[in-house]
């Protein structure tokens, strides 16, 4: 792991994390969102709080937003949606469609979200601003373990993981030139997870903690955290699948310091080991390297 800019190679595989925040609004951290960047594409996954206002941040045009990816439909995840899917129509998607890929159930999120803004789909496109028709239309796809999107060399696969009872549950693996990253999506220790991240360059990972008076006071609190990925175990999938560099996202912390889940999670891992922040970058080529926010 290297520290820098390493902007310059034009076959790197990019991620930048957008959104790296809990459920709840907190400042400087958004809601989950991240971003991959290869072959001069952009692939977004997952579509929390403020996704449009990172990426516009991130630098990247609107009209090349036309793909997105998620993890699941819990609504921290997905409330960035109609903006992500209406504001780059009105600025620059031209008669592009968005394409969209998630779990049982998107299909029909979308097709809802269609009627719930007809009165101001309508008025741009037949009345007043006249937009293309095209850059509004949506093609979403309801999807299952497996490959889901190959392009320019670059390979987008999806592969389930346990977040029960929130099922399915999707964390997924992008291949491009022999780079490698996967996004864990919301999880607990999951196996295949750890299977499907094997030789993978960048793990970006969540993860969760709350001080254990806190867990033995509130049971619906404990039951929330048990749905997500504790520091130790975050330590144990690492430990197994040996990226180069490991990233946390989504970090709900219940009052525990963001060093001590880092301290944690390095009593039981001993490789490279990030925690993520809002517009954090890696530039994944032979190695992988991190670029600060604001860099
Ligand atoms: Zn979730």
């Amino acid at each position: 792991m290297t520290v820098g800019d390493g902007h310059e190679a034009p076959d790197a595989l990019r991620v930048t994390l957008l959104g790296t925040g809990r459920p709840k609004p907190q400042p400087g951290r958004t809601g989950p969102a991240a971003m991959v960047e290869a072959a001069g594409k952009y692939f977004v996954f997952d579509c929390g709080r403020c996704t449009l206002q990172r990426l516009e941040e991130a630098g990247v045009p609107m009209g090349e937003l036309r793909y997105l990816f998620l993890t699941h439909l819990h609504s921290d995840h997905i409330v960035g949606i109609p903006d992500f899917w209406l504001t780059p129509w009105i600025f620059g998607r031209g008669n592009e469609p968005l394409r969209v890929w998630g779990p049982a159930g998107t299909r029909r999120m979308m097709s809802k979200l269609a009627e719930a803004f007809e009165f101001d789909i309508h008025l741009r496109r037949d009345v007043d601003e006249r937009l293309d028709p095209g850059g509004v239309e949506v093609i979403a796809e309801d999807i299952e373990q497996g490959l889901v999107h190959e392009e320019d060399g670059l390979r987008i696969t999806v592969f389930d993981v346990d977040h029960a009872p929130i099922k399915p549950a999707f964390g997924y693996r992008i291949d491009y030139k022999g780079r490698s990253a996967v996004l864990s999506g919301d999880t607990r220790y999951s196996d295949n997870l750890i299977e499907f991240s094997r030789g993978v360059d960048l793990l970006v990972h969540e993860v969760a903690a709350a001080p254990p008076a806190e867990l033995q006071r509130s049971e619906r609190l404990a039951h929330v955290i048990g749905h997500h990925t504790s520091p130790e175990e975050a330590a144990s999938v690492f430990s197994q699948v040996k990226p180069k560099v490991a990233a946390f996202t989504h970090v709900v912390s219940y009052g525990i310091e963001r060093g001590e889940i880092v301290e944690r999670t390095k009593a039981g891992y001993s490789g490279k080991l990030v925690m993520g922040e809002d517009l954090m970058r890696f530039e994944i080529t032979d190695e992988v390297t991190v670029v600060p926010p604001h860099c």
